[in-house]
């Protein structure tokens, strides 16, 4: 008896069933064609209609009784199409990533739901701009705040989409409804897919691009033309003119009848960015956010198939755009951790866009001020190409930066959050009637316990990073799950002053308040930005200068540019570097680098004050000088040293389950099951756990996590392969779920 192929097919991709297929087997004659992503045409149904699918799967084993399994008519020939594309993409992240094919395919192919169209409006003025001005100046006096701010934006633009009003200026119905009575403005339907600007208002006013610039544009465009496609990563401070190399290259690339893929972070999606790119393309871009439903995401995606478009602007998920004739992708901010998916498959944005942009024949721009270690790397082996921008565009000095050492204070009896040098340029800036900003690059109240008086930090002998406190009696490793008690005296200098380090926003605000009675105060975090508008509501009372101080976690250095700040202070460094995850530091780079790009952004300079008990450290070291090239240096030796990515590379299992015991159990013997298997195959992999996640519980589900280490990403997949069959076979573990993880960007 001859040894049978069945193919799983699914039959109608836009049908958000993704996972209802059907088996059938495979001739012998398409038996080399049959591959995942092959277009078919099979018999369906009672009448066996022919119809067409595409093949997901392929197995020895049927389903169903062999004699009810019917052979597919024909696999079909010729150029691949879009969907056998996305197909076998979705197969490769699977086989990459981890998870089921059906998690892949959701990832990968928008699916379309029943969906009623929203109607699309339009809000625009309906008196001149003279007046509309007037009319500002008048709603700001009397602190009418949502209505100048429509206002502002309409003098700005004056035609703005009514979605954008509602979502990204905050403008709630009852405040267009009072501008429409007062006859200052109109919502009007407009037709579907429109964009928001009107044609006239597209007088486009190109820049000159200098010549750093102007050398990255013509390498790209000159290797395009020549038929050559690179990854190329462009590593340039903020406000380096990257944004204006991508629209050169994107019109050069649209151009040669090829179409792009523009990927920035959800967080930096802003009107203004939008806007520039509006005016450069006009009709033929397309932005894609999270808000949207399923259904417009499907409407797009069909737009983009038919060539109605030739650029997508939006977070990762625009990567799956269905374009035809793909020629680009560009990644800005690609050092962001929201380029990795946060559930399964969990896909990384630029491992993706490479695969994608090798299986059309297209090349991929990735951008960062601080690119990750990752990118970096691949840039230094020659695997991508790495090009400078070195100065800001715009004329504006960087900086002044000073690096405060709170142990100093400490001997100064200063116990206050505050140093000297940070109070003294707090008060200065009050008096100038200039702004700052306070910057907490943490959220909520970290854990990790260290010394006062000599900086000293306890640090997981076996992990090198540092140890968790847990209600201020022990304290414990959440890669490894050593514990040990807290220590009473510091075990470097003996001094008493070793605790749990924690401080939050809310602390802060109100110690500001303390020190600063005149000062007018405002807070961004988690807690004040719960409700749906209150976001933008704190920026915009930020930049119409109605506080002097902002303080706030990392939400608020990401992507604003508020005139006036010329003082940004950093309120405790440490509280990002001690984390207990391997990235600590390259997060603590990039978070000071960010911060310290805010001060002094217009043609006020800027000052930025780092306080921190590791002065010495590398990362603020390297940051206050803005110098990557040295951080990169100093933290691929510890990379190395420790094994962690991108020097080897590390797959995560996370095992979550209600029933705390079940976990732990399960924990323990895919733990055993591992340790096992890499012995039997005399692997050098280095398995670390099982121990409770950083995370122990969320949702009422208790985490734990293992890790497993080895150089060879491809050894790691055999891995979790061997793994997912192990559990999918054993059938104790029926109230567990499981996840992988590669590379993990965040800690558990
Ligand atoms: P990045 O993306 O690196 O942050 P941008 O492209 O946004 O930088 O540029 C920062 C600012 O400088 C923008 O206002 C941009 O219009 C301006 N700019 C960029 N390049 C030039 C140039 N060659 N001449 C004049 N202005 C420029
Ligand atoms: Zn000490
Ligand atoms: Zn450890």
């Amino acid at each position: 008896m001859s040894f049978q192929t069945y193919a799983d097919i699914i039959i109608d991709i836009s049908n958000e069933n993704l996972d209802k297929t059907y088996q059938y087997a495979v001739p012998e004659k398409y038996l080399t064609q049959a591959k995942i992503g092959a277009p078919v045409v099979v018999s369906f149904g009672k009448g066996n209609r022919q119809i067409n699918g595409y093949i997901v799967g392929l197995s020895g084993e049927p389903k169903v009784e062999k004699s009810k399994i019917k052979p597919i008519t024909e696999v079909v020939e010729g150029a691949p199409i879009i969907e056998s594309h996305l197909i076998y993409l979705a197969d490769w992240i699977k086989e990459t990533f981890g998870g089921t094919m059906n998690d892949a395919l959701k990832t990968v192919i928008p699916v379309r739901k029943a969906i009623k169209h929203k109607e699309e409006k339009t809000v625009s003025l309906t008196v001149d701009i003279e007046q509309a001005k007037l009319f500002y100046y008048e709603f700001q006096r009397k602190n009418n705040t949502a209505r100048a701010r429509l206002l502002e934006a309409l003098i700005k633009e004056q035609t703005l989409d009514y979605e954008d009003v509602v979502h990204k200026l905050n403008i709630s119905k009852s405040t267009l409804d009072g501008l429409e009575q007062l006859g200052i403005t109109k919502t009007v339907a407009k037709q579907i897919y429109r964009n928001p600007i009107k044609q006239q208002e597209q007088a486009y006013r190109p820049v000159i691009l200098n010549e750093e610039q102007r050398a990255i544009t013509d390498q790209i465009t000159k290797e395009y033309k020549a038929g050559n496609r690179a990854v190329y990563l462009i590593h340039g401070v903020t406000g380096s003119g990257k944004t204006e190399v991508y629209m050169e290259v994107i019109a050069d690339v649209i151009a040669m009848g090829k179409q792009v893929i523009l990927l920035i972070p959800e967080i930096a999606l802003t009107y203004q960015t939008v806007l520039r790119f509006y005016k450069r393309f006009g009709d033929r871009v397309s932005i894609l956010n999270s808000r949207m439903s399923q259904g417009e995401r499907y409407d797009q995606s069909l737009r983009a198939k038919r060539g109605e478009i030739d650029l997508v602007i939006g977070p990762r998920s625009a990567l799956f755009t269905p374009f035809l004739n793909l020629g680009l992708i560009v990644i800005d901010e690609e050092h962001e951790t929201s380029y990795k998916s946060e559930t399964t498959p969990k896909y990384h944005a630029v491992e993706v866009a490479v695969k994608r942009a090798e299986l059309t024949n297209a090349s991929v721009i990735l951008g960062s001020a601080t690119p990750s270690l990752e990118s970096y790397r691949r840039a230094m082996t020659g695997e991508y190409k790495l090009f400078q921008l070195r100065k800001r565009a715009k004329e504006a000095i960087p900086p002044k930066v000073w690096i405060v050492d709170l142990r100093e204070e400490l001997k100064k009896k200063n116990k206050s959050i505050f140093s000297e040098k940070l109070k003294e340029l707090i008060a200065d800036r009050l008096a100038k009637k200039e702004q700052i900003m306070l910057f907490l690059n943490r959220r909520g109240y970290a854990g990790f316990v260290s010394c006062r008086s000599c900086g000293h930090v306890m640090k997981c002998p076996h992990c090198d990073v540092a140890l968790t406190s847990h209600n201020n009696r022990k304290m414990v490793c959440h890669y490894c799950g050593y514990e040990e008690p807290h220590p009473s005296l510091c075990p470097t200098c003996g001094s008493k002053f070793i605790a749990a380090f924690g401080t939050g926003t809310q602390k802060v605000e109100e110690l500001v308040r303390k020190e600063f009675p005149g000062a007018r105060v405002l807070r961004m975090d988690t807690d004040t930005t719960k409700k749906k508008d209150s976001y933008g509501k704190i920026l915009s009372a930020f930049a119409s200068h109605q506080a002097d101080i902002l303080v706030g976690t990392q939400m608020i250095v990401k992507g604003h540019d508020f005139p006036l700040v010329t003082l940004v202070g950093i309120i405790a460094a440490d509280l990002s570097l001690y984390v207990g995850d391997f990235r600590a530091s390259e997060r603590t780079f990039q978070l000071l680098c960010q911060a310290a790009g805010r001060a002094g952004r217009d043609v006020l300079p800027g000052e930025v004050v780092i306080q921190t008990y590791h002065p010495e450290h590398y990362s603020i070291v390297t940051a206050a000088k803005g110098d990557y090239e040295s951080f990169y240096k100093q933290e691929m030796l510890y990379r190395k040293l420790m094994q962690y990515p991108p020097a080897a590379h590390m797959l995560l299992l996370l095992i979550t389950s209600k029933n705390e015991e079940s976990a732990i159990e399960a924990s323990v013997h895919a733990g055993e099951a591992i340790k096992e298997m890499i012995g039997e195959q005399q692997i050098a992999a280095q398995m670390i756990g099982p121990a409770t996640a950083g995370l122990a519980k969320a949702n009422d589900y208790y985490r734990r996590v293992i890790y497993i280490k080895h150089e060879e990403y491809n050894t790691l997949i055999g891995i979790k392969d061997y793994l997912e069959g192990y559990l999918a076979y054993t059938q104790y573990y029926s109230d567990c779920s499981f996840q992988f993880d590669f590379d993990p960007m965040s800690s558990y």
